[in-house]
């Protein structure tokens, strides 16, 4: 599985390479930003093209907001960069050029604390603002779209799984991919540097990041080899260990309390994998037993997966035990609502959503979630209303987009339907089909003269864009 989306992106990069121009001037030192963008911009479309990736709101958002977090304490906190989560067991993370983190599910289930996990990802957010990744293409001689293109997704392959980098290697020439490991390891020190002093300000605990290489030898020697991916990236060198203690006496001790969330995001993540049978009896086991490093994660994963296999009294023992021993949480609240949904008592859980709201008018889960159900009740005229108060704050989302495309499918009108569609297509970093759509909604031709305007101007916009990247350079 893992294989597939590595394989996958690497090889529609070579197609997409091959159909780009050469770059005109790459004699300047530096990769331009809006090249940097739309290498971004590529790597996210194929990205989303592949289903090894997890799109599970709460999650993904959780993601964002630690990755938020740790940027705003960074060298650079204007820096835009994307976060995706791939569904694979092996300890890993990868930055990779245009500002773009894959973090593995396997990373999250093996971090024992919020800051071991945010350790990481601040060690792979300093290889951005170092700019590492852009530094060793720049020395590549032949500078085109192909050859960076090819060499980003190679290094991406040969760092996201070494034992693939022979693969890497057929499309990039051998060399320059070993090359760019050897590369990244001098830079790993500076990363380390770099990242812990990122943790820091951000009000983690930088002991985390030695944590987390204990975690990862203890991943190595017990769990079949997980880690290897990371370890051959990130080699752990004694010399490296002490460097990090070094750098750690200069920091006070910080007891921090983890946000629950986190441990409710790995609960869904462990909810969420393949072999559910063995989770279930493993969960029970623990908790049975009182193995865990947090009860209520535990709890929460095991609600879940009673709750995906229909067993609905289990599930909401579960539940009960989170109200009455935790604080309140919207990921718990879902999880009630996701409940109610499926023993049919949706007025409840729209009475439930509206409250949640309330507190937390920002939560995607929640405004989407609401907005499906109206929708999957025929209540259009509300789902559509609640996605347009909510319009500016994700106004770059496709999800919000499609939900917007089906109220007005059930409402019949084809212009708004289509325009919203190409909007969603575009935020999936889909150029082309943006334009197909955008295409069709002016075609549909049952709109106002104020939408008809619209669209046609987004259109043009649209297929500027396009020309930007495909004609001259
Ligand atoms: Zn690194």
């Amino acid at each position: 599985m893992k294989k597939t989306l590595l394989i996958f992106i690497f090889l529609s990069f070579i197609v997409t390479a091959n159909n780009l121009p050469e770059l005109g001037d790459y004699s300047s030192s530096k990769i331009s930003e809006s090249d940097e963008i739309f290498i971004g911009r590529q790597i996210l479309f194929q990205v989303n093209q592949s289903d090894s990736i997890i799109r599970d709101i709460e999650i993904s958002d959780y993601l964002d907001s630690l990755g938020k977090r740790l940027i705003n304490a960074s060298t650079d906190p204007a820096k835009k960069i994307e976060f995706f989560i791939v569904s694979d067991p092996s300890i890993n993370a990868f930055a990779m050029l245009g500002g773009v983190i894959g973090v593995h599910s396997g990373l999250f289930l093996a971090s024992n604390t919020e800051s071991e996990l945010a350790s990481v990802i601040s060690h792979e957010i300093a290889h951005i603002n170092q700019k590492h990744i852009s530094r060793f293409l720049l020395q590549q001689e032949r500078a085109s779209y192909q050859s960076t293109f090819i060499m980003a997704v190679a290094l991406l392959l040969a760092r996201s799984n070494p034992q693939l980098a022979s693969t890497a290697m057929a499309g990039a020439s051998a060399g320059s991919v070993q090359g760019a490991l050897d590369f990244t390891r001098e830079n790993e020190k500076e990363a380390d540097r770099v990242g812990i002093q990122t943790l820091n300000n951000a009000g983690f605990d930088v002991r985390g990041a030695r944590d987390f290489f204990t975690t990862l030898k203890q991943a190595n020697q017990f769990s079949g080899g997980a880690a290897p991916a990371f370890l051959q990236t990130h080699p752990i060198t004694s010399n490296r260990i002490n460097d990090i203690e070094d750098r750690l006496k200069d920091f006070p001790y910080k007891q921090r309390v983890d946000n629950q969330t986190f441990h409710y995001v790995k609960g869904k993540l462990k909810a969420l994998l393949d072999n559910k049978e063995d989770t279930k009896n493993i969960l029970e086991k623990n908790i049975k037993n009182k193995i865990y490093i947090n009860e209520g994660g535990e709890r929460f994963a095991l609600a879940y997966i009673y709750l995906i296999d229909n067993e609905f009294i289990k599930s909401y023992e579960q539940m009960q035990w989170l109200f009455d021993n935790e604080q309140s949480n919207p990921m718990l609240s879902q999880l009630y609502i996701n409940y109610l949904i499926k023993i049919n008592k949706v007025t409840e859980a729209k009475k439930i959503y509206e409250q949640n709201l309330n507190f937390f008018p920002s939560n995607r889960s929640f405004i989407y979630g609401l907005a499906d159900l109206y929708l999957e009740t025929q209540d259009s005229e509300k789902a559509i209303k609640l996605l347009k108060e909510n319009e500016q704050k994700f106004s770059q989302d496709p999800i919000l987009y499609k939900l917007f495309a089906k109220g007005y499918a059930n409402q019949g009108k084809k212009l708004l339907q289509y325009e919203n569609l190409a909007e969603a297509a575009y935020y999936n970093f889909n150029l082309q089909e943006a334009i197909i759509r955008m295409d069709l909604a002016i075609k549909a031709n049952d709109g106002d003269f104020y939408q008809k305007s619209r669209v046609e101007s987004r259109l043009k916009q649209f297929q500027k864009e396009q020309q930007i990247h495909t004609n001259d350079n």
